[in-house]
């Protein structure tokens, strides 16, 4: 039988491709398929090597934004050295929408769902007469697939039932050798009923469902492993509210005091009863995460979000006062109406939210998307390599984008590094962010360029000598300077015995006189940052 090698080339070591082990498993000849996975920080030629080194008939890769430049590379590359004598194709959302970038050294590119078509694929395959020419010949006549027919794409029709029935995909994870201090993507349903202009997600017009008893026996194998993480990649898992109740409430019934689950949800669809279940869940037990994205009116409306921020707000807040759950918030950069005063009012909303985590995305004008095809009535110029990433809009400069872009850098390293939690929170408090986050943050990067260490970034440790470097030009009363520096003081203490697993006990002055605080990480510990210490 020939050989079938699907490649993943993934964005960490710690990710893994759900794709091709699902393609595998739905296959109906698993045992036929083998799977390389790689990441985009492997050397690239390592990576051709280890293609080659199967010596496949039939390689598949698995594309996406992150991905795609290496993938056309290494499928320009593998033709060139082994001609007709590998068949190769694409698929992946990247393949599905841009099916022309591949098809210069392509057979044949795989667009929408690809398990049934696999699944036929690997039925011919298993004809041992058919010769490569016949098979060459015949994937494409495969729905779904786009091929080349001299100069011209031709597109095979999707097989209207080629959606796959989501109770017919078999378990990805029977065998979790291969994911080993890993996270495990789990998906319990397809598709999003949400029209995000910008997303891929919001193509696909229908939401399928996991039977749930089937998912609670699949989460149960997860929890009976003591897996450390299970990230659901369902688009938007609480937008059936009451499937995911039951399922909040069967994890926390079966909670293993080990395994993390991270969803992907609207904050504003929670209820009441959402909202009491949550709170009530062991801290660490689950994580969230909130796409925001904009919380100006005309923008949130151009980009057809539907998104009652009010409502999200009273929601964060209510999770935030639990204190059990850890909450990931994002916002995207260069979205349409959105200047860069406007863009400051967005972060500002959502910094205020105090979530453990804010990601700053940049747009990306994927193929396929609404974005893309309104980007010349937006003025959005992006990048012609994937990302495509935004590069100006008609409210927007490159040189704010690229201001944008420092602010992110500082971003991470002094809000999302949660080194500074107490810090950051007291100069909020006490008027060191008076014009607002964003005007912190902006000037904080200003401040990493004049000193150069924009280009020369600096360690964990050295953060809290340049934070106070940058504080003290901002003319704060002493007082307030002294205050800020036992924060200061105390953040790097709690970082430094966490770190190292240590227990120690100091003195400390917040303005209202000395108080003694015992930092212990020696024993087992809750994941939550707020852990970890007592107030003598
Ligand atoms: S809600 Fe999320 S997944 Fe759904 S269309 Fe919008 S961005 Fe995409």
């Amino acid at each position: 039988m020939k050989k079938v090698l699907l490649v993943a080339i993934n964005a960490k070591y710690i990710h893994s491709c759900p794709a091709i082990y699902s393609l595998r498993a739905s296959s109906g000849h698993a045992e036929s398929v083998q799977i390389a996975e790689f990441t985009i920080n492997d050397r690239y030629q390592d990576i051709l090597a280890g293609i080659l080194a199967y010596h496949a008939d039939i390689i598949g890769f698995s594309c996406y934004i992150w991905n795609t430049q290496i993938v056309t590379d290494l499928i320009a590359d593998i033709r060139a050295l082994l001609g007709d004598k590998v068949i190769l194709y694409a698929g992946g959302p990247e393949a599905s929408y841009g099916p022309e970038t591949f098809l210069g050294s392509c057979d044949f590119v795989m667009c929408g769902e690809g398990e049934k078509p696999f699944a036929l694929l690997m039925e011919a395959v298993s004809q041992d007469d058919l010769e490569q020419h016949g098979l060459r010949e015949f994937v494409r006549t495969l729905p779904g697939a786009a091929w080349k027919d001299g100069g011209r794409i031709v597109y095979n029709p999707i097989n209207p039932e080629a959606g796959s029935d989501m109770n017919k995909i078999p378990f990805l994870y029977t065998d979790l050798g291969n994911f080993d201090n890993r996270i495990i993507y789990y998906e319990s349903s397809r598709g999003c009923p949400f029209r995000c202009t910008y997303c891929l997600s919001s193509i696909d017009k229908t939401v399928r469902f996991r039977d749930l008893e089937t998912v609670k026996r699949e989460l149960q194998f997860f929890i009976d492993h003591k897996v450390p993480q299970v990230k659901f990649v369902d688009r938007t898992f609480n937008c059936d509210r009451k499937r995911a109740m039951e399922i909040w409430q069967y994890i926390a019934d079966h909670d293993n005091k080990v395994t993390n689950f991270h969803f992907e949800i609207g904050a504003d669809l929670l209820g009441e009863e959402e909202i009491a279940l949550l709170a009530g869940l062991r801290p660490a037990l689950i994580q969230l995460e909130i796409g925001i994205q904009s919380t100006n009116p005309k923008t949130v409306e151009a980009i057809q979000r539907t998104m009652d921020f009010d409502r999200l707000r009273k929601n964060v807040f209510a999770l935030r006062e639990a204190g059990n759950i850890n909450l990931h918030v994002d916002l995207i950069a260069g979205l349409p109406y959105e200047g860069l005063i406007s863009f400051a009012r967005s972060f500002n909303d959502v910094y205020a939210l105090h979530a453990d985590q804010l990601q700053l995305g940049f747009l990306k004008v994927l193929k396929g998307t609404v974005m893309e095809q309104r980007a010349e009535e937006y003025g959005i110029r992006y990048s012609v390599r994937p990302p495509y990433e935004v590069l100006a809009t008609k409210w927007i400069s490159y040189e704010e984008l690229d201001r944008l872009r420092r602010v992110c850098d500082v971003l991470e390293m002094y809000y999302n590094s949660q080194q500074f939690i107490r810090t950051l929170r007291f100069l909020e408090e006490s008027g060191g962010m008076a014009d607002g986050a964003f005007a912190f943050f902006d000037r904080m990067a200003d401040f990493f360029v004049e000193t150069g260490y924009n280009k020369k970034r600096p360690s964990a440790a050295a953060r809290y000598e340049v934070l106070d470097t940058f504080v003290s030009g901002l003319d704060l009363p002493e007082e307030q300077m002294k205050i800020f520096r036992e924060y200061l003081r105390f953040d790097r203490m709690l970082h430094f015995h966490r770190s190292r697993g240590m227990a120690r006990e100091e003195t400390f002055d917040f303005g209202e006189g000395p108080v003694r605080i015992r930092f212990d990480y020696t024993t087992e510990n809750p994941v939550s940052h707020e852990a970890g210490y007592v107030i003598c």
